[in-house]
């Protein structure tokens, strides 16, 4: 069902589902105790971090608004910047659009016109579930003139196969749920 090893196991425990949230049928994976776990919390982004040292990573790119929170810590542990992608209306400057389409609707995500023209981006959120948002970031990124390197989650639910989404980009993910 997971991956083993003491890290993984904390990340599991440390985890709560939330049954229909945010509607019914959906089982919410709260991260909220993780990151209130402050030696977890670090655990957590150094592990994440440490595979992408000597990636030659340049800029790591955070999906509002969890995966700002891993992100952060992630670029100051890599030595380089960090860049928001923003649900739209929130960025002030010249910026670039990606929509994907939802279960019911679509969202959206931008960034800054000039985030990371040229730069090698790792790409980190909390989870990857049918792997829109993840997708939509790579396309922002890549659309900005950036290469991905990577996506980095906490948690994949591998049964939502979000991993197919994402085009061959390589992901990463410190648990993994097969169901
Ligand atoms: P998706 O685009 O379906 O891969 O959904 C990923 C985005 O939605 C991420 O930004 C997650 O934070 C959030 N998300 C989706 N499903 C869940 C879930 N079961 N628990 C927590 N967050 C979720």
């Amino acid at each position: 069902m997971r991956d083993s090893g003491p890290l993984e196991a904390r990340v599991l425990a440390a985890l709560r589902d939330v049954p229909d949230f945010p509607k019914p049928g959906i089982r919410f994976k709260d991260v909220t105790p993780l990151l209130a776990d402050g030696a977890l919390f670090r655990a957590t982004t150094d592990a994440m971090a440490a595979w992408y040292e000597g990636a030659g990573v340049t800029r790591v790119a955070g999906v509002e608004s969890r995966g700002f929170i891993l992100a952060a810590p992630i670029a100051q542990r890599l030595g380089v910047g960090f860049v928001p992608l923003r649900k739209p209306g929130k960025l002030p400057w010249q910026r670039r659009r990606v929509d994907y389409a939802l279960e019911y609707g679509t969202d959206g995500l931008e960034a800054h016109l000039d985030a990371c023209a040229g730069d090698r981006v790792l790409v980190v959120d909390d989870v990857l579930a049918t792997g829109g948002t993840a997708a939509a970031a790579c396309e922002l990124v890549e659309g900005l003139g950036g290469t991905v390197v990577g996506c980095a989650f906490l948690l994949a639910l591998d049964f939502l196969d979000g991993r197919a989404r994402l085009g061959g980009r390589p992901e990463r993910s410190l648990v993994r749920l097969a169901g």
